[in-house]
């Protein structure tokens, strides 16, 4: 019986999940609880966009666009290019048919009265997910990035417009500090048996899952050790912009840096294991030091099978 919780961002978080209900279904454990990021969530054009959500969803639900890396498999435009032609939403910002339908009824639903958790979890019913996904809280929170100038951009702006090419001076969640985490959400981690936190982005998809007044004070007070997943490979990222992200917040592109900038819970940080990659063995007696367990072991997350692998890893190194 091992009750996991995993903490996650959208397209990396999204392929660590499948490792985990492929792990976890191996050893016919219950299906993990998922803390999705929703600092990304936005409106547009009058729909909810909750992109980490749907990321971490329709993976899990085999409907993912796995070319593209975003999005649904199979899915065509026609009602972007009318909203376009009348200058409605982002022109830079393409929403699919099928996605929109997703938006379309998420949105519904919270006009309705459901909130973001019941929605998801009425979402959830339609495919075997496999796990129990939960947003991290239901206030709305947005992430904001201010540039040097003073600028503010909306986060989905600077990342899809710009292509994270202007350089952050600081990444914000206006309110996030009001926000409250969602029901089941401190539940799930204080009754937990391993936290794992995805190899996300640690600035802007784990980053305001743990700035949730509430959350880390859970991720302190468990039994359960947390057990962090290195996104950093021999001192890159593996896709994305995680390395401007860290830039901006000072910590350097490394995954010692990485462990580092998360803590070892028991100097007050989240963690008391750091899985790195092959590559980045050298690094691992520098972690330990700090007091967070650490061991190297392949981080290519190229199928759901390697991903089960680095999960295998991860509970090993929980000791579950
Ligand atoms: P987003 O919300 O869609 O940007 O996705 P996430 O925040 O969940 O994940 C992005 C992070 O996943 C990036 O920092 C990547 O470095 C990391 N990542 C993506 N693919 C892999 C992989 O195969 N292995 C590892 N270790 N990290 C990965
Ligand atoms: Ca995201």
């Amino acid at each position: 019986m091992t009750r996991t919780v995993v903490l996650a961002g959208g397209v990396g978080g999204a392929k660590f999940t499948l490792g985990v209900r492929e792990a976890l279904a191996r050893r016919e454990a219950p299906p993990a609880t998922v803390v999705v990021n929703t600092g990304d969530d936005l409106w547009l054009s009058g729909v909810r966009l909750q992109p980490d959500v749907d990321s971490i969803m329709y993976a899990l639900a085999g409907q993912n666009d796995t070319v593209r890396g975003w999005g649904r498999a199979g899915d065509t435009e026609r009602v972007n290019e009318e909203l376009q032609a009348w200058g409605a939403g982002w022109p830079w910002f393409t929403l699919g048919d099928l996605d929109l339908g997703t938006h379309l009824a998420r949105t519904g639903w919270l006009r309705d009265g459901l909130t973001p958790t019941q929605v998801l979890e009425r979402m959830s019913t339609r495919w075997d997910l496999g796990v129990r996904m939960l947003p991290m809280t239901d206030s709305e929170v947005d992430t904001h990035v201010r540039l040097a100038d003073g600028t503010v951009l909306h986060f989905q702006e600077w990342w899809t417009r710009h292509r994270a090419t202007l350089a952050p001076a600081a990444f914000e969640n206006p309110g996030i500090g009001d926000a409250v985490p969602a029901p089941g959400v401190a539940e799930a981690i204080a009754a937990a048996d391993v936290v794992l936190v995805a190899p996300s982005n640690p600035v802007v998809s784990i980053g305001p899952i743990l700035a949730v007044p509430g959350v880390r004070d859970a991720l302190a007070q468990t039994a359960a050790p947390v057990i962090g997943v290195s996104g950093i490979i021999g001192g890159a990222v593996v896709r994305g912009m995680a390395d401007v992200c860290l830039a901006a917040i000072g910590v350097e592109t490394a995954a010692d840096a990485v462990a580092r900038h998360y803590g070892a819970r028991r100097a007050g940080g989240i963690l008391d294991g750091w899985l790195v990659a092959e590559e980045d063995a050298a690094l691992v007696p520098a972690i330990e030091e700090r007091g967070i367990r650490s061991r190297a072991v392949p981080l290519w997350m190229t199928d759901a099978a390697a991903s089960g692998a680095i999960v295998d890893a991860a509970l090993e190194l929980a000791g579950v």
